[in-house]
């Protein structure tokens, strides 16, 4: 595991990385760390596995907690334990929280479950004061409703793959857009990202859920090529992308 040195400031920040589920931790934070990757994020997605996610805390590794959308249950009890964790641990958010209405094979919960909880979650972030990270998924109208209904909360719309009219909307709320390995394979999140306000970006790998084919079996590397991509984009220097992407997530989050 790694030290708790305070962190720098300089380097990378990976918003939204899922470490708890990724194989040979240790060895892949230290390739990460050496290759500039300086703070991670780790989001919980349900009760059963924040105990997990609070025991990589430090000073390299903040965590989050809620329950995302394809875990929801009991908005009420999602609720009370939400509340309950975040007074008896330290978090930098809430999340991931959020809809996710995809037709997918194994049929998500309930849309009208989905709206409670995620109404409900985002009603402890507002009354906590802490920022929110969200998943939506075919469901950008709703989830921009719900938000208007919250002006206070600030957060991210993480693995951000949609139109430049969605982020619009989204920065309109007072969103961020978290752009992760996607940016490397879709042309059309391309052309939105590079029509994006550079203070309304974050960069996250997802890992291991979003990584690259080839990415040499360390998934967190992604975030990297990513941010490297974005300077090709903007046409400006890396080291200009990582500075201010990190100061985006330093002011949202730390
Ligand atoms: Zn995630």
């Amino acid at each position: 595991m790694l030290t708790s040195k305070p962190f720098s400031g300089s380097g990378w920040v990976d918003s939204h990385c899922h470490l708890n589920d990724i194989p040979h931790l240790n060895e892949n934070l230290e390739q990460a760390e050496s290759a500039g990757i300086r703070q991670f994020l780790v989001p919980g997605t349900h009760f059963d596995q924040w105990a997990q996610v609070s025991s990589l805390h430090s000073g390299r590794i903040a965590c989050s907690y809620g329950t995302h959308p394809w875990f929801v249950t009991d908005p009420d009890i999602e609720e009370q334990r939400l509340t309950h964790y975040l007074s008896q641990h330290k978090a930098c958010a809430v999340g991931e929280i959020g809809l996710d209405f995809y037709p997918a094979i194994n049929p998500r919960p309930d849309r009208v479950l989905q709206l409670e909880s995620f109404a409900r979650q985002l009603s402890v972030a507002q009354q906590t004061q802490l920022p929110v990270i969200i998943h939506s998924v075919r469901a950008h109208q709703e989830t921009v409703r719900l938000l208007k209904q919250q002006p206070a909360v600030r957060g991210v719309i993480h693995a951000f793959n949609g139109s430049i009219e969605m982020a619009q909307d989204y920065i309109s709320v007072g969103f961020l857009l978290g752009i992760g390995p996607q940016l490397l394979r879709s042309e059309k999140l391309q052309r939105t990202v590079a029509q994006c306000p550079l203070d309304r970006l974050l960069l996250e790998t997802d890992a291991p859920f979003m990584a690259r084919p080839g990415s040499q079996g360390n998934p967190l590397l992604d975030l990297i090529a990513v941010g490297e991509r974005m300077a090709t984009l903007f046409a400006i220097p890396v080291t200009d992308i990582q500075r201010q992407l990190t100061r985006n997530t330093h002011e949202l989050f730390f």
